[in-house]
């Protein structure tokens, strides 16, 4: 076969303890997902969960003991921090029940679904797409995955996040309004799932702005933390 240009390499996320990397395929993220969050965003109560995406090509890979360089993104004067728990899937389907996806998770990391929010509100506004506020460039810093046999109670464990070394962002991961099994249910009655599926679950509060300079230290407790620098 011959292309009339080289094809996009395909992305992929390193895994602690093995050579062979994580090939990606799409990245779904979840919206509203944390009570707080809900609440700080101006919305109450467990709505039914709902997803967006982000291009694969809009990770920024960061690998162990590593600080990426995050470039400010165009078009935005108020660009948010989201720590996520990232679920990174390792068998496919559709319409997989919330009892049996568990066994379709291959690990999990450290990741940040960064957001030009001034756009994201505009869009919400007009109701337009959230494409130009979520899905950049370099949008979804990530750090190694963990497979999960060797992540512990990562469903129930602390998550948070500080930037220059003060606390903006600190939960547990037990507070997820549709936990990874019931948001596995759901998008896989929406998407038929893959093997490369990245899925991140949704932020606690206290999401706010950074400014080039700033040193964002993300963590989910028995993964990596994310460390990087707003450049
Ligand atoms: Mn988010």
């Amino acid at each position: 076969m011959s292309y009339l240009f080289a094809p996009p390499a395909t992305v992929s996320v390193p895994v602690v303890g093995r050579a062979e990397r994580f090939p990606v395929h799409r990245i779904y993220c979840v919206g509203r997902n944390y009570e707080d969050h809900a609440k700080e965003m101006g919305f109450t109560g467990r709505e039914p969960p709902f997803f967006f995406l982000k291009p694969a090509d809009a990770l920024l890979v960061v690998n162990a003991g590593e600080t990426g360089d995050m470039p400010y993104p165009t078009l935005t004067k108020n660009l948010h921090h989201e720590i996520e728990l990232v679920a990174a899937i390792g068998k496919g389907g559709k319409n997989i029940a919330a009892a049996d996806a568990m066994a379709h998770v291959w690990g999990y990391a450290v990741g940040l679904d960064m957001t030009r929010r001034d756009l994201q509100n505009d869009a919400k506004k007009q109701g337009r797409p959230w494409c130009i506020g979520k899905g950049f460039d370099h949008s979804a810093p990530i750090g190694p995955i963990v497979p999960a046999a060797q992540a512990g109670d990562v469903l129930h464990a602390e998550i948070a996040l500080q930037v220059n070394g003060a606390d903006r962002q600190r939960s547990n991961v037990g507070k997820l309004i549709w936990n990874i099994a019931e948001t596995i249910e759901h998008l896989s009655a929406a998407w038929e799932l893959q093997p490369g599926d990245l899925i991140y679950t949704g932020t606690p509060e206290g999401v706010a702005a950074v400014v080039a300079g700033d040193l964002l230290v993300g963590s989910v407790a028995g993964l990596p933390e994310l460390r990087v620098r707003m450049v």
